[in-house]
Order: structure tokens, then sequence, then C-alpha cells
């Protein structure tokens, strides 16, 4: 599909039930697409279809349910493979979601670094681009660096060079922000970070259901991302890497599925991607995930992503004319994420009263309290789009925004 029509997004709005449903008698706005997107019919179809007729344990079995189950879940890897370009399927390896990713990398090639090492991390990041690394830093001795960014919420990229050292090992920035919808040069920032010989690992959580990925075309040495935030099942990351950084990585946690043999003198680990996925992993939603993925690609990212700008240059400017009302991100390349604060009045309060008038918003640190501190504000109110977001869902909530601005002034 190119450029959705009206038609084309309430064709997508029906395949959403939970759209049709009211928040205090009102019609359900549902803007809470950057923490979660709402799920198609046709993925809890997929996820009824794997309990009801496939459910067997994975990659052990004989018997034909096992193998159907196994067929399913690894074709999504091979689905995902070929949505972000990767150079073959092993390098897909399934966690719970985009955090488990990351922790997964900073602990198996964190563990890697020397006493010393760097790593830098941008301002923006979200807390789970943040603690992982601590921990690590923690137990390795290494440092950590942030990248500041300038007022209108793009990193400073002279800055960012400036923190380069031969002892940077690792660059860890997200794609696109959470809080400020900033869309990052990440092509750049991982070309600087190769040439002084670091590897780059880019947080795809807000960037995997908006716009195109290709990891070879970025050169990423990891993505990742999860399958809740691009209309899939809850449960479900992943991690894209490269080949011969994961070979060479140790696994992440010890268990059944990981290894080639046992003994209790020597365990030999399974191949990729198995090395990296102990235990009995969550099959049944890595299953349906495929029919998200499907999803999405029918209606084209491309689509996808036109659309949500239109929501986003609809709305902002219409925000702006509300009294007192300010918005924190305005880079020229962002997201459609539209993070607010209305002259003094709380983000709570405000959060609330939209709840009241059917509008789902987030409120708080957006887990992202580093970013809150140099903003000097403790949160925002955080509206965010997705593909089945109306104009006509902007107005109600550009009018419901503007009354309660007046009810709190
Ligand atoms: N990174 C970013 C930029 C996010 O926005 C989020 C979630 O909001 C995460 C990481 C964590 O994702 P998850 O909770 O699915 O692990």
């Amino acid at each position: 599909m190119n450029n959705l029509s009206s038609e084309d997004i309430l064709r997508i709005r029906r395949d959403f039930p939970i759209l049709e449903r009211t928040v205090f008698n009102r019609p359900l706005v549902y803007l809470d697409n950057t923490a979660t997107t709402e799920t198609p019919r046709q993925v809890v179809e997929a996820i009824d279809d794997m309990y009801f007729a496939h459910k067997a344990n994975v990659h052990r079995g004989v018997h034909t349910l096992s193998q159907e189950a196994t067929a399913m879940m690894e074709s999504t890897r091979k689905l995902i493979a070929g949505f972000i370009n990767a150079p073959a399927s092993e390098q897909i390896i399934f966690t719970r979601g985009t955090t488990e990713s990351i922790n997964l990398v900073a602990a198996s090639f964190g563990s890697t670094l020397s006493c010393g090492d760097e790593i830098i991390l941008s301002v923006m990041e979200h807390h789970s681009n943040i603690v992982p690394w601590q921990l690590i830093a923690e137990k390795k001795g290494l440092i950590i660096k942030v990248i500041p960014m300038a007022a209108d919420g793009e990193l400073d990229m002279d800055a960012y060079r400036a923190l380069l050292t031969p002892r940077t090992k690792v660059v860890a920035v997200t794609h696109v922000s959470n809080v400020l919808g900033t869309v990052n040069p990440v092509s750049e920032i991982i070309a600087e970070a190769h040439r002084h010989g670091a590897v780059a690992l880019i947080d795809g959580a807000q960037a995997i259901a908006h716009t195109s990925v290709d990891v070879q075309a970025l050169d990423a040495d990891f993505y990742v991302f999860s399958s809740h935030k691009m209309y899939g099942p809850c449960g479900v990351g992943i991690l894209y890497g490269k080949r011969a950084l994961l070979e060479a990585m140790p696994p992440y946690q010890g268990g059944g599925e990981m290894i080639k043999t046992v003994s209790f003198e020597k365990t030999v680990y399974a191949d990729l991607p198995f090395k990296f996925e102990a235990g009995t992993p969550d099959f049944v939603d890595i299953a349906a995930f495929n029919a998200a993925i499907s999803y999405i690609s029918a209606i084209g990212l491309d689509a996808i992503a036109a659309h949500e700008e239109k929501l986003l240059a609809y709305t902002t400017p219409r925000l702006l004319e509300i009294p007192g009302l300010r918005i924190y991100g305005n880079a020229p390349h962002k997201s459609a994420i539209i993070s607010f604060l209305i002259g003094d009045a709380h983000h709570y309060d405000t959060g609330l009263l939209l709840d009241k008038l059917g509008i789902a918003v987030r409120t708080g640190h957006h887990c992202a309290q580093p970013l809150m501190h140099a903003l000097g504000i403790t949160g925002t109110v955080r509206a965010s789009f997705a593909v089945y977001n109306t104009i006509a869902e902007c107005d109600t909530f550009i009018a419901a925004t503007r009354r309660v601005a007046a009810m709190l002034s």
C-alpha cells in the first residue's frame, strides 16, 4: 500500500477490536503506542492457532506437533532476517524483549572487555540501554561516557566524535528516542565507532515499526527490538548480531537447548542461534510474531511512516497554539512522538484528566531519568502515534488537551 487513505485506516482499525472500546463512556483514543502498540486480530488468531492446533515443545521432538511448532518458530526467524535484511537467520536470536537483548550483549560481549575500556551511550537512552552497561562496567572496571544533545533534542555529533578514543569498545545508542522522537543519525554513529575499532549496538525499539531497517546497510554490529512495539505479541525480543561477534561471545545463560553435549567435565555449546537461547523459548508468541511482521509488510513501512508523519505534522502546530504548552523534542528528523508539558501543571494531572476524556497518553520519566535530568524536568506527557490513529483522533486529543490546559491553568 502507498499513501494510506482514510478508508485504508478505517479498514486497518477494524483489525484492532480494542480500538472499539470506551473509557469513561468515551471512545478510546489510544496514544500510548511508544509503550506498546495494540495487537491486530491476525496476531491473536495466530496465538490461538498455536495453542489450539500445534502446541508442543520445539527443537527436540520427532512427533508431528513438535515439528510443526518448530517449523513455525523457525519461519518467524527467517521472516525477521528478511525484514531487517540480516545476512542469515542464525544471526537472529530470540529473547524476551529489547531489554533482555541489551542485557545479553552487555553481559556477554561486555565480559570480553578489560578494565579501563570505554563504553559510549547517549543522554537520551532508555534505562534498558544504560543499566545493563552499568552492571558490566562495575564488574569489569569499564568507563561509561555520555553523548550530550543540543536544545532541539539532536545528539551533539561533535561531542560524540570527541568522546571516541582508542579505548572505546562499545557505542550503544537508540535509533529513535522514546521521549523526544529524535531519529538519530545511526549510520554516521556506527561508521565513527568503527573508525575507532568499537562495535555499535543500536536500540531499535522505537524505530522498527516506523521505518525500514537494513542492518547490513547500517553496518550495525548489534540491532535490538521488541515484538510488542510492532503489533506483535508480548514477551518476544530480537537480537541481531554480526556472525563473527556472536560466535566469539560466551553464552549468556546456560541450560537446555543451548548445548551440543554436556558432561560434568565439559559442555560443548550449540551453534548460533541456539547458543544464546537457553531453555524453552516463548515459541507460541514467536510463531505468532510472524503474523505481525506479515501485517506490517502488507501495509508497507513507507506507507506507515508517511501516515504517522502526517499525524505528527497535523498535531504539533495545533497543540502549540494551546497557551502554556511546550513540546520537548523538536529535531528536524523526528518520529511521531510528542512529549509536552503545560505551564506548571504536573504531568500526572494532565495525564489523569486526559484519561477521563478517553485519551490514553503516558506520563512520567518514560524510563529516561538521565534525559529528564538534562531537560531539568521530572517527566512529560507523551502522545505517540501508530498506523491506526486518525486525524479525527488527533482533533479529539487536541481539544481534550485544550480543555485540560484550561482546567489546570
Ligand atoms: N529502548 C527503548 C528506546 C524503549 O522505548 C523501550 C521501551 O519502551 C525499551 C528499550 C525497552 O523495551 P522492552 O521493555 O520491550 O524490553
